[in-house]
């Protein structure tokens, strides 16, 4: 998205849309988004710094870490701050009659960067997820299987090692 920085110099602005969230791919693990990136922002320049503000969303598909099962989630921020140093402010004082061009800041990679963060690093579908059992593969969110937990071998090595220490 683009901020055009001639509307600003007479006062703040606000910035509702949509946004293709193509640029949230990320490329790997199951993560896609499911709808456009949806932004509410207002910016204003603050001397040579613009300063971007609000709300930006978007839902994503994640796998979930535990049952493999993919899951929706929407993935929010509402307190968006986005600042941007603006070196050529247009129409300065010095119109030197140089290029009106550069009015423009795209802040698309801010965003981008910002949303990314939000990402889970490990995404549960639900806290009461129970995963995958560990032998047959079955989703435990679905019934439980005949799997027995092979607990006992773990717990005798640990009572060997202590007899050996
Ligand atoms: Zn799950
Ligand atoms: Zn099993």
């Amino acid at each position: 998205m683009q901020i055009d920085l001639k509307g600003l110099q007479k006062g703040p602005r606000r910035y509702r849309g949509e946004e293709d969230p193509v640029l949230l791919d990320v490329g790997d693990r199951g993560i896609s988004a499911q709808g456009p990136l949806r932004y509410d922002l207002t910016a204003e320049l603050a001397g040579h710094e613009l300063v971007v503000r609000g709300t930006v969303r978007v839902e994503m598909e994640f796998c979930c870490v535990r049952c493999a099962e993919p899951f929706t989630r929407e993935i929010r921020d509402d307190a968006v701050l986005l600042t941007h140093r603006v070196e050529d402010l247009p129409g300065g004082r010095d119109a030197s009659g140089g290029a009106a061009g550069a009015a423009l800041v795209d802040l698309t990679e801010d965003i981008r960067e910002s949303m990314i963060l939000l990402f889970p690093s490990h995404p549960v579908c639900g806290e009461a997820c129970r995963g995958l059992c560990p032998q047959c593969g079955r989703n435990l969110n679905r019934g439980r299987c005949a799997c027995r937990p092979p607990a006992d071998a773990r717990w005798k090595s640990l009572d060997k090692l202590k007899l050996d220490a």
